[in-house]
């Protein structure tokens, strides 16, 4: 499948995405439809978003069609986890020299996929064009073809070189050719009324296990995950959930809008943190395909849930109890994560709103509270003013803002994909009220803040 400026414009002008519709008389955002500049990939390419999508298929092989640099650019940067196979973990790439950029590297892909398939017989190879092989205008489809047809297996061209655009774009093409060359391929073994896909979750730091066997005890069945501890097969039969549910994500939104105009899959968008929106997130599944006997079982599981975790909980709640945070985060994470710090008795003061559509705003809004500050833009030097100006005792953000916590000598607490910690469903918030709580009462901040010796030594003399 070619990637076309028709497609590419249509993908950043995603009908389903609330950023791209006119609200209250305000114009669409701007910055969803233009297209990186020259040198703007930097935070992740359209090649690093199709990988970021697709790399989490734990028993497929990912092959880099470029020079080294490329795989290594993003190679084990997320934790996506797998409770089995591990061949997505390994780093495939063609490895690209002078020599192929002159002479073409058709050849060399070609070898590349066979040798891939005999070394490690995956489920399917998905293989990736950069940069550079889209400039030597590899014919990169017709490869891909020629080798499905010699091994009799997918052999999937994932056409989203870097420069097409921004990481988010490189999500959406990613979806793109799981619809065009997987979605609908193959039949489940058996179908039950309530099979779901989950849509967006990519299992970092195993999120998803945290979740799956609340489902399991609700008779719910998760047919497809896209793509977080997936396998090939399991996403080649998605077309016959009953149910699309968007995990924390905006990026795969034209998967979901499609397997509705497509199969007649309805979708709902959901997050899994906080327990209000996980609550919500089940009694929403429940509404969309149960009868009043699920929705019963919700509302027994949710009692029983939220009775334990109260005692669970109690003993982080009272020391988290009223502390400021800074939350410097994206898309809907910037409002699911302070319903969650708000379940725990905490106080977020600010909060990012860079990525937020409308409607992720006017929760945010509502969740703050008027005093609250939304941060329409965002770098270290705006973060220090706000945190030094709500007197915040946290950051909670992203790794590469952990210096500014340190540069402010507060606490940091690393909410994105590098995180090492689960966070999702009720489990997840044990886990995030016990990260919390260590590293706002390490001792290493009494000795952090205190002045250096070199500092006192110089009081010292003056003062003499
Ligand atoms: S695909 Fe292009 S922008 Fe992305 S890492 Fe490779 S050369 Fe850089």
């Amino acid at each position: 499948m070619k990637i076309t400026q028709g497609k590419i414009n249509e993908l950043l002008t995603e009908t389903a995405c609330e950023h791209n519709h006119h609200k209250q008389g305000q114009p669409k955002n701007k910055a969803c439809s233009q297209q990186a500049q020259p040198g703007a990939a930097q935070g992740g390419c359209a090649f690093d978003g199709a990988m970021i999508a697709l790399v989490p298929i734990t028993d497929a092989a990912h092959l880099v069609h470029g020079p080294l640099a490329c795989g290594g650019n993003s190679w084990g940067s997320r934790g996506s986890l797998s409770s089995g196979p591990e061949l997505y973990k390994l780093g495939l790439t063609t490895d690209l020299t002078e020599n192929d950029i002159i002479f073409g590297g058709e050849k060399r892909l070609y070898q590349s996929i066979l040798e891939v398939q005999e070394r490690y017989n995956p489920s399917a190879i998905f293989v990736y064009a950069t940069c550079v092989t889209a400039l030597i205008g590899d014919d990169f489809d017709a490869v891909c073809k020629k080798a499905s047809e010699k091994l009799g297996m997918p052999v999937i061209p994932v056409n989203s070189p870097g420069f097409t655009g921004t990481k988010n774009l490189g999500n959406r093409i990613a979806g793109e050719f799981l619809l065009e060359y997987v979605i609908g391929t193959a039949e489940p073994p058996d179908q039950t009324p309530y099979d779901i896909n989950l849509i967006g979750e990519y299992n970092i730091a195993g999120e998803m296990w945290n979740v799956l066997p609340l489902f399991e005890k609700l008779g719910i069945r998760v047919l497809s995950k896209m793509t977080g501890d997936a396998r090939y097969q399991e996403i080649c039969y998605a077309h016959r959930a009953k149910l699309n549910v968007m995990i924390c994500s905006k990026a795969l939104l034209n998967v979901a809008r499609k397997m509705e105009e497509r199969y007649g899959i309805p979708y709902i968008e959901e997050s899994f943190y906080g327990i209000e929106d996980v609550n919500n997130c089940l009694r929403h599944i429940a509404e969309k395909i149960g009868d009043d006997d699920l929705k019963q079982r919700v509302e027994n599981l949710i009692a029983e849930e939220t009775a334990k975790l109260d005692i669970e909980l109690a003993p982080y709640r009272a020391k988290l109890k009223n502390k400021r945070v800074v939350l410097y985060t994206g898309g809907v994470k910037s409002w699911s994560i302070i319903s969650a710090a708000r379940d725990l008795g905490m106080k977020v003061v600010a909060t990012s709103t860079k990525k937020s559509t409308a409607e992720d705003k006017a929760k945010i809004r509502v969740l703050l509270g008027e005093d609250g500050i939304m941060m329409e833009k965002g770098n270290a030097q705006e973060l220090l003013k706000v945190i030094a100006q709500t007197h915040a005792e946290m950051l909670i953000a992203g790794g590469r803002n952990q210096y500014t916590a340190l540069k402010a000598k507060i606490p940091f607490l690393d909410i994105n994909q590098e995180r090492h910690h689960a966070y999702a469903g009720y489990q997840g918030l044990v886990e995030l009220a016990k990260e919390l709580e260590e590293t706002l009462y390490s001792p290493i901040w009494e000795q952090v803040r205190k002045p250096a010796p070199w500092e006192e030594f110089v009081v010292h003399r003056v003062i003499v």
